[in-house]
């Protein structure tokens, strides 16, 4: 844990599955504190929205890997409207799209790629304690990969039945049980990809574990800014 006197930029590293609530709580936290938000997920998703559109094998990991070079990627850090780009182009919205969610496994389970992602976002993250600006990143490997050296950790977890009817809402503005049919394998399979290469459902030691399955998005922002360490809560309202 760091010193509150320290000149650098508070950082936060917040884990979780799909659905638990963690890209809503990383925006709002940011803002909370006045520090920048990294969503890594949208990174994986626009290395895979390239690689679709490319038409590259996805299970060809060497293939894959081989757009990373020109992967010209930026995600503004402003947590109020965050916005992603590939050289130019906006992808913010097509990042989200069906088909991105169900092929971002091939790709985030490639290793020559999450070496490639987890370099990038470790950068990110040094930068904002150096130059003092502070960020929230939220992903899969954040507390135990990317920057476990960050001031706060977290692990946002919820049960499978609570995340699906969150992404229902999200997606189909009802929890009807056809919607929840429509996202299981959005939540349900990439779960069980995902947890091939990180492990995000049992905190290893110093990082803070908050069921989010019985709390609403106000709760679960109190929950995690009372772990905050001491002095580091109240100044950036
Ligand atoms: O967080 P989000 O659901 O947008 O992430 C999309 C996908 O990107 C995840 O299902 C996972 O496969 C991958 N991911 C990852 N490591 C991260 C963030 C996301 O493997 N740090």
């Amino acid at each position: 844990m760091s010193d509150v006197h320290s000149p650098h930029g508070l950082t936060i590293a917040i884990d979780g599955p799909a659905g638990s609530g963690k890209s809503t709580i990383a925006k709002l936290l940011a803002r909370r504190l006045g520090i920048g938000y990294l969503d890594t997920g949208a990174m994986y998703r626009s290395l895979t929205l390239i690689a679709l559109e490319s038409g590259v094998d996805l299970d060809d990991h060497d293939a894959v890997a081989a757009l990373l070079p020109s992967l010209d990627l930026h995600a503004d850090s402003n947590p109020d409207d965050p916005h992603f780009f590939v050289g130019n182009r906006e992808v913010t919205s097509l990042i989200r799209s069906s088909i991105v969610s169900e092929a971002v496994a091939k790709i985030s389970t490639n290793l020559l790629v999450r070496a490639w992602m987890v370099e990038h976002q470790r950068q990110r993250m040094a930068e904002a304690s150096a130059n003092g600006s502070g960020m929230v990143a939220e992903g899969r490997d954040i507390t135990t990969v990317v920057y476990p050296e960050a001031d706060l950790r977290v692990l946002l977890v919820a049960s499978p039945l609570a995340r699906m009817k969150r992404r229902a809402k999200e997606l189909f503005g009802d929890d009807s049980p056809e919607s929840l049919e429509k996202v299981r394998s959005q939540i349900v399979d990439r779960d069980a990809a995902d947890s091939t290469v990180s492990e995000f459902t049992n905190p290893g030691p110093g990082i803070e574990l908050v069921d989010t399955s019985d709390l609403d998005i106000e709760g679960v922002l109190e929950a995690v800014i009372s772990l905050l360490p001491a002095g580091m809560s109240g100044n950036h309202n």
